[in-house]
């Protein structure tokens, strides 16, 4: 190790997959010198996931990417859960993104490898990164790139380097989970008699058959089979995949010409802590789980919203006591829900004939709205709030919603406020101790730019006095204006030393 504090990056980001590149421009948006290390060389054609949540849109939102996302792509109200017969509604979420988004996950990768790189972070293509280590000051990482070896020392490394994460591992970080019975097998194929194709999830007496069309050309079609598992680093063939289809579904459909072929089972884990040290694990490198209901990307996307800010914060060396160690406390529980959620769905999908029962009796229960949103809201994420410190109040900890202001520049929407990454500092109903206290907290400052002082009116919440948003969107103080000035104050003064910190650079 090098034992100077001379650093070649702040951030090392191990993995350029979705959440390393979102990532990147989290941090570079917060002018923290970050470089992305990515093994392949180019971007994978092969798509995993299909689509984006309402979560994630409301964040992408956040930061005025939403749009972006959206162009020319499809979006759709319904979902499946556990393939039952009965369809998850998204368009019941309160949500200004009350659906899911068609974006292949080469798609989604493309669109923010684009927005780090305009934001000026440096992406390496084809660097793999072989060994991590770490001292008190720094961490290092050994990497092989197409010129030859080389290693890079940064403040603090990300492993966004997916489930096998050699980040994770190199940190003793580990990754109990339960599964390994599922197999899935996947093909994106060309399909004999395309018109005739099953469409979407079918449950039949031996297993699962997913199956829908890509293209013009192509279908994807997996089989989730929960009897004949595969051996750990074989390769699956286009006649194991017919075979499984023929098992499965009773023919193999004139499978041929496949793209792309992959395996993989229902094993579910999730990294015992999220930080070790200088050393931080986000997306599929802290957890994985069977793909079930769209979920991981979405997940690994959150992680990055939570935990860019307060790198920066750290970095920029305004970060409160304690602020890093907050992305573990807040990030493990969505994902342990998330893991909860898709074990759930595999127990339903089981075929044998018992659990028939217990599906029509969830699909009766999915029937009725309040059900039906509870599991919209769920696979959309927009469940999710974090269980913060400070005066209790209902919005404490929940996402802040696309709130109507109307300031003297004329009508604008929270989520414009936020496209800089910063906090913002809603003050509702001009009471001058909010203005005061704002005031005397960024005369403190070096950089008080890092909270947005916005002056509104707002119908959507009367009886609001403000509202302290953090930069991931996520609510660290509110008050009421029936509450006594000086708890609003004092509210206030504690929240913004704790999330925006108290001085830096
Ligand atoms: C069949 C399937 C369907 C799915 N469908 C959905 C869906 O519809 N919606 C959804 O939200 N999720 C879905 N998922 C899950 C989703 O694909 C993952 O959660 C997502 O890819 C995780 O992103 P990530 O950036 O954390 O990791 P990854 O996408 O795995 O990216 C990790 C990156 O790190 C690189 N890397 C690894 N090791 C090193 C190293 N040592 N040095 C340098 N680079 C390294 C890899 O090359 C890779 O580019 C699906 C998954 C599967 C398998």
């Amino acid at each position: 190790m090098r034992d100077t504090q001379d650093f070649d990056f702040d951030v090392l980001i191990v993995g350029g997959g979705p959440v390393g590149m979102l990532l990147a421009s989290e941090l570079r948006i917060a002018r923290v010198d970050t470089v992305v290390l990515e093994r392949l060389p180019e971007r994978t054609p092969h798509s995993k996931a299909f689509g984006l949540h309402a979560r994630s849109l409301e964040s992408l939102d956040r930061r005025g990417l939403a749009e972006r996302f959206r162009d020319g792509a499809r979006s759709w109200s319904n979902g499946h859960f556990a393939g039952l017969d009965v369809w998850v509604d998204f368009s019941l979420l309160d949500s200004a993104h009350n659906y899911a988004l068609l974006s292949e996950q080469t798609r989604t990768e493309r669109l923010l490898e684009e927005r780090a790189q305009e934001f000026g972070c440096e992406i390496r293509r084809g660097h793999e990164v072989t060994a991590v280590r770490q001292d008190d000051n720094g961490a290092e990482v050994d990497v092989t790139g197409p010129d030859g070896a080389y290693t890079l020392r940064g403040r603090y490394v990300v492993g966004t380097d997916g489930g096998r994460s050699l980040v994770r591992k190199s940190a003793g970080i580990g990754f109990p989970g339960t599964g390994g019975r599922v197999t899935a097998r996947l093909a994106d194929v060309v399909l004999a008699d395309r018109e005739n194709a099953p469409m979407g999830m079918e449950r039949t007496q031996r297993g699962l058959l997913f199956c829908v069309p890509l293209d013009e050309t192509y279908h994807r079609v997996a089989t989730f089979d929960f009897e004949h598992g595969k051996e750990a680093g074989s390769e699956l063939t286009l006649e194991e995949f017919t075979d499984s289809l023929r098992t499965i579904w009773g023919d193999d459909l004139g499978a041929s010409r496949p793209r792309w072929l992959s395996w993989f089972t229902d094993s579910a884990c999730q990294a015992e802590r999220y930080r070790e040290g200088r050393v931080f694990l986000a997306g599929d490198a802290a957890h994985t789980h069977f793909p079930v209901g769209g979920q991981g990307v979405n997940l690994g996307l959150q992680d990055a919203f939570n935990l860019g800010w307060k790198l920066a914060a750290d970095i920029h060396g305004w970060a409160a006591e304690g602020l890093l160690d907050t992305y573990d406390q807040e990030r493990q529980e969505p994902a342990r829900k998330v893991l909860a959620n898709t074990r759930a769905q595999i127990a339903l999908m089981n075929p044998d004939p018992y659990v028939t029962q217990l599906r029509e009796l969830f699909q009766d229960l999915m029937a009725k709205d309040q059900v039906n949103r509870h599991i919209a809201e769920m696979l959309s994420g927009v469940r999710v709030r974090y269980d913060l410190a400070g005066p209790e109040h209902r919005l404490l900890g929940d996402f802040a919603r696309d709130l109507r202001l109307k300031t003297d520049e004329g009508d604008e929407t929270l989520p414009e406020f936020l496209h800089r990454g910063t906090f913002v500092l809603l003050d509702l109903a001009g009471i001058p101790e909010v203005s005061a206290v704002h005031d005397e907290w960024a005369a403190g400052q070096e950089w008080a730019g890092r909270v947005r002082h916005v002056v509104a009116a707002c119908e959507d919440e009367p009886g609001l006095a403000g509202v302290l948003v953090r930069p991931d969107g996520y609510i660290a103080w509110a008050a009421d204006t029936s509450a006594p000035a000086a708890e609003i104050a004092d509210g206030l003064r504690t929240a913004l030393a704790t999330w925006a910190g108290t001085s830096g650079r």
